[in-house]
């Protein structure tokens, strides 16, 4: 039996609800995540995502803003009418993210943290449950059941990819999962094709593919200047093209069976919300960026894949 999971009143993911997430990798000022929401509600996403507690490889680098990162996605999604989904990483600040967040996100790197799945179960919220980069969808669907033994059963599940041997990708986005967890749970599946391919330039192709695939949605991160991004700003779409690619979305999506989650917004705010400061950073801007940059501004090193930005 497929299960209908609700986000908010009034929107649905699974069964044939098709649901976009995006947003900031992680909330970094309240200018560049307001840039980011405002961009994304137009583009017709139906969910603000953006960590405010974040999983870094490195303890020198950003770490998210914490409680203050909550209040602003609070205000984001106040502005724009979107819920939002963001990171709980830490079983003692369940509570916390769940007064401020419509879905608590565990993390790849989390899945196996039985003491925040219980607990993430515990609260009514939904959650979203991404599949360890090294899990195999048998440990992903146990880790599900730890959540839903507690008693919530609002789980959303999250494919985004997992390690391989080749640095041309940031991971391997394992697609055959979306099918392959079909046949053996209920439960809605999404793709994350941004930490999936570690690359923008992959991300509209594997978004497609994921489509195809028969994904119940997707998680994409979007960033109102990607060059400015602490975190993951190589994977992140500019809020143009993610304009774009949900273009191409609006007419695949149908094809694959699936009705969009909510009616999408018309593009008439897309332009304006299309940058921080109506476009005051220009896409050569160098502000915060230093060695090891794209030519198109975004972080080109992909120090043991992790996008990381290595404070001094
Ligand atoms: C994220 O979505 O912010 C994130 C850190 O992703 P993952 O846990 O899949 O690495
Ligand atoms: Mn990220």
């Amino acid at each position: 039996m497929r299960k209908t999971v609700q986000l908010a009143p009034g929107l649905f993911i699974g069964g044939d609800h098709f649901v976009v997430m995006a947003g900031p990798c992680a909330v970094e000022t309240q200018e560049l995540l307001l840039a980011a929401a405002l961009a994304v509600a137009a583009a017709g996403a139906v969910v603000l995502r953006g960590g405010a507690f974040k999983p870094r490889t490195s303890p020198k680098s950003f770490q998210g803003l914490g409680e203050a990162g909550l209040l602003l996605l609070e205000e984001a999604s106040a502005r724009t009418g979107l819920p939002v989904v963001t990171e709980v990483m830490d079983p003692r600040d369940v509570d916390l993210v769940s007064k401020h967040a419509a879905m608590l996100q565990v993390g790849s790197r989390n899945m196996q943290n039985f003491a925040l799945l219980r607990e993430v179960g515990r609260q009514s919220k939904p959650v979203l449950l991404k599949r360890g980069a090294a899990a195999t969808l048998d440990e992903l669907l146990h880790a599900a059941d730890y959540i839903l033994q507690e008693g919530n059963e609002n789980v959303v599940l999250c494919e985004r990819g997992v390690r391989g041997f080749d640095p041309s990708t940031r991971y391997v986005l394992d697609l055959a999962a979306v099918p392959a967890l079909r046949q053996r749970t209920g439960l809605p599946i999404i793709v994350d094709p941004s930490h999936g391919t570690g690359d923008a330039s992959l991300v509209p192709a594997m978004a497609k593919a994921a489509v195809a695939a028969g994904a119940d949605g997707l998680l994409i991160e979007v960033h109102a200047a990607p060059e400015l991004a602490l975190c993951d700003g190589k994977q992140a779409l500019r809020p143009a093209e993610f304009l774009q690619l949900m273009a191409e979305l609006r007419r695949l999506v149908p094809l694959c069976g699936k009705r969009w989650a909510r009616s999408l917004a018309t593009s008439q705010t897309a332009s304006s919300a299309a940058e921080p400061s109506g476009g005051a950073i220009p896409r050569s801007s160098t502000i915060g960026a230093s060695d090891g940059r794209a030519s198109d501004g975004r972080a080109s090193d992909n120090r043991a894949f992790d996008n990381e930005v290595i404070a001094p």
